[in-house]
């Protein structure tokens, strides 16, 4: 296969998707596109604002009324300012998967990222990029491990960042929201019928690119 222009990478939480795709991005001098970090971005002004995360009718309002920017290097503005270290907040966190199973929120969100992969040389990554942001996206990814392996990956990225955890934790936070993110009515978690699902078990990111990289005819 020639290099495709469009590519979208999904999976579940820590399923390795971000760290790939930035690579990816890199080596083919691609942009790239973290939508997890637009839903979480979104999730941080609801929790700031005190707004009923059942409420779907609020938090839609929300998402029309709020500007969310990726800018080339990966920050996520909020109505300009720049919101990137809030992300990874233990609220954000418990908080996201709500946002982002209401309806109205996901249909502002997905025109937006429509908008930002015209033109290809995309790399975007999600949960429902092969399947609703880029339908016909030219290689779709799926990357899949099991919870345990995807809690142990994110606990070590936790307490690289200094932060204390505790890995039962993380493991029932990742299970929960699997749950929401799989069971959701509107573009749920799943693989895309033509994606190419890649079981990232025991492997390393380098041995993941070089899978993806292998399946563009390109070598490592
Ligand atoms: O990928 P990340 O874990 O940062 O995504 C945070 C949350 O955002 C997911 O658990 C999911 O609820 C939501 N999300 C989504 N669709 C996407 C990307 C993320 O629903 N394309």
């Amino acid at each position: 296969m020639s290099i495709p222009s469009t590519i979208a990478i999904d999976g579940p939480v820590a399923s390795g998707k971000s760290t790939v795709g930035a690579c990816l991005a890199r080596r083919l001098g691609y942009r790239y596109v973290d939508t997890g970090t637009m839903y979480r971005a979104l999730a941080l002004v609801a929790v700031r604002l005190g707004i009923d995360l059942e409420d779907e009718g609020e938090l839609e309002r929300l998402a029309r009324e709020t500007s969310i920017d990726v800018t080339a290097d990966s920050k996520v503005l909020v109505n300009g300012r720049d919101v990137s270290a809030g992300l990874t907040r233990r609220e954000v966190e418990a908080a996201v998967s709500l946002v982002a199973r209401a309806a109205g929120v996901r249909q502002v969100l997905v025109a937006q990222q429509r908008q930002m992969a015209q033109g290809g040389s995309v790399v975007m990554v999600g949960r429902d990029i092969g399947t609703t942001v880029m339908p016909d996206a030219e290689l779709k990814v799926y990357l899949g491990a099991s919870p345990q392996e995807r809690a142990r990956r994110r606990y070590s990225e936790v307490v690289k960042r200094g932060e204390a955890a505790q890995l039962p934790d993380i493991l029932a936070d990742l299970e929960r929201r699997d749950r929401i993110d799989s069971e959701r009515l509107i573009s749920p978690l799943q693989p895309a019928a033509d994606a190419v699902v890649i079981d990232t078990n025991g492997l390393t990111i380098e041995q993941v690119i070089a899978q993806i990289m292998g399946i563009m005819g390109e070598g490592p």
